[in-house]
């Protein structure tokens, strides 16, 4: 018989903003796959349990090993970090299976992403439109990364950056400051967010002007405003609506 395939999105990090279905599902599994790091942040959910940790840039390898499990008659959760479907295991794992031309029982459980994370701590910076865009040049080469920073930009969209900066790509968050400067004011908000809702968990609120793209690496989750965000006791706020339909004056 068959078994089951969960792609469960744990959340940022701490447990109150893990799904209560992240954590059956889990519970529910007999072998857990995942980045060691992820791993650690649900490591009290694992005795019993057969773990298979693994480092970066192993996703297609990750994938097959636990659709085997899966096919193989066995419950394997593979977790990642935030939601799975958002730069995480779920598209791996299902490009695998229509490649392979194979049928399995899968769950995706849907897991509060960065960009969420982020915008709570920052106050309200999502409050119109936005665009994710990740700068990590692995699979996307960067030339197409630099086109969709144009648009957004040009759009006005509110700019979540995921994957900002590493040790091996360390100029592309200052060529993105340039781009968006180019189309919006040198005082536009700019939050970052650094290993929101874990262990020194760390919020900043700047301006595009002002921002150091050297603050950012790999644990962190930036967000640009749009022309209209603007900052109040140290909050980022993005308004709803751009045309006053009504008057907020208490
Ligand atoms: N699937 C994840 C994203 C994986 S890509 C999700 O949905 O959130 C990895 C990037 O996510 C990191 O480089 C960083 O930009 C962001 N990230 C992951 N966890 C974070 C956290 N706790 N705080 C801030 N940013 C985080």
């Amino acid at each position: 018989m068959q078994g089951k395939l969960y792609l469960v999105g744990i959340g940022p990090g701490s447990r109150e903003h893990t799904t209560r279905r992240a954590v059956e599902a889990i519970r529910e599994s007999d072998v857990v796959v995942g980045y060691t790091t992820y791993l650690r942040l649900v490591e009290d959910l694992l005795s019993g349990k057969e773990v298979l940790a693994s480092g970066m840039r192993r996703e297609v390898e990750r994938a097959r090993q636990a659709v085997e499990l899966a096919l193989g008659g066995k419950k394997v959760a593979i977790v990642s970090s935030g939601d799975s479907g958002i730069y995480g295991m779920a598209s791996a794992v299902f490009e695998y299976l229509a490649e392979n031309r194979l049928e399995l029982e899968v769950e995706v459980v849907p897991g509060v992403t960065s960009a969420l994370a982020a915008a709570a701590l920052l106050g309200a910076p999502l409050g119109n439109d936005f665009a994710v865009i990740s700068l990590s040049d692995l699979l996307v080469p960067w030339q197409e990364i630099e086109r969709r920073v144009e648009l957004a930009a040009e759009g006005d969209f509110v700019i979540v950056l995921y994957n900002p900066r590493s040790s091996r790509r360390d100029w592309q968050l200052g060529r993105v400051r340039e781009i968006v400067l180019e189309h919006r004011p040198q005082a536009t908000p700019v939050g970052l967010v650094r290993n929101a809702y874990r262990d020194g968990c760390a919020v900043e609120v700047t301006t595009l002007r002002e921002m150091n793209p050297a603050k950012a690496d790999m644990l962190t989750t930036l967000i640009i405003g749009s022309s209209r965000s603007f900052v109040y006791a140290g909050r980022i706020i993005t308004p709803r609506g751009y045309r006053s339909k009504y008057s907020m004056r208490g």
